[in-house]
């Protein structure tokens, strides 16, 4: 296996006569923990639809493990690894903690409904993801509803209910967006509690929690790569201050 995981050859997004993504490429390394960021209008976003397989490219490959899935729908590239955190629809708010842990389960094996009606299966599965909850620090809220929890533990669940999944890569969009500095300390510390043993490629605002979690930061502007590499390295680009950070 290579040291990329997954890569974006030349990638071009246009709406009508509008250029959102332009012609950029990004390799991801095994392992890392990638940070996507840039201004207000660079094209993150459509950069995250475009990897997560939301919208298709105008122009341009992505490959995952050296697999063309530039075609692929969202469900198939899920049964190959690649997941996507923070769809509001991963977590139902009248369900428990516990009960949105196993539901996740129950669908990341896809398996039949007869299958379910065995006790011990479900037994089983109450302990996985008992596990999970433990894992994310949400053990002592299992049997609060969802709806109930506050908003830092409710991406920590929106976190757990992908890693039932065990994705190899985890894209996270904005997973700190509308935090209070506590929440934001707390799903800090999970990402970089769960990022063993799997590639993590976010978009995030926050450059406080990019500088302590990124390996490698690619700057976005109007469409197009304008930087990347290590935080210590990125942050100290003019152009990049002046882009991003209006200096
Ligand atoms: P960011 O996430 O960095 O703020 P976006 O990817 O949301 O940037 O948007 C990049 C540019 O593409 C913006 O100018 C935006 O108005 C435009 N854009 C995004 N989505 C669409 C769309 N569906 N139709 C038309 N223009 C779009």
């Amino acid at each position: 296996m290579n040291d990329t995981i997954l890569e974006a050859r030349n990638l071009t997004k246009n709406f009508g006569g509008f250029v959102a993504v332009n012609g950029v490429d990004l390799r991801i390394k095994r392992g890392s923990i990638h940070a996507i960021i840039g201004p207000n209008g660079a094209g993150k976003t459509t950069m995250f639809n475009l990897l997560t397989k939301f919208i298709t490219p105008s122009s341009g490959k992505i490959l995952f493990n050296d697999t063309d899935i530039t075609n692929k729908k969202p469900a198939e590239i899920a049964n190959m690894g690649v997941v996507r955190s923070f769809q509001i629809s991963a977590v139902f708010p009248h369900l428990t903690v516990l009960e949105n842990v196993r539901l996740a389960l129950q669908r990341g094996l896809g398996v039949s409904y007869h299958f379910w009606r065995s006790k011990a299966m479900l037994h089983n599965l109450d302990a996985q993801a008992m596990a999970q909850l433990e894992r994310v620090g949400l053990a002592d809220y299992a049997e609060l509803r969802a709806v109930e929890l506050p908003y830092g533990r409710k991406r920590a669940l929106e976190i757990a209910t992908t890693l039932g999944l065990e994705p190899e890569l985890m894209l996270l969009d904005e997973p700190t967006q509308g935090m209070g500095t506590e929440d934001v300390g707390t799903v800090t510390d999970l990402i970089g509690r769960v990022r063993e043993g799997r590639t993590i490629v976010m978009v995030e605002h926050n450059l406080g929690v990019v500088a302590h979690l990124a390996d490698t930061i690619t700057v976005l502007a109007r469409g197009e790569v304008l930087a990347e590499g290590p935080y210590e390295v990125v942050s100290k680009n003019p152009q990049v201050m002046e882009a991003y950070m209006g200096v």
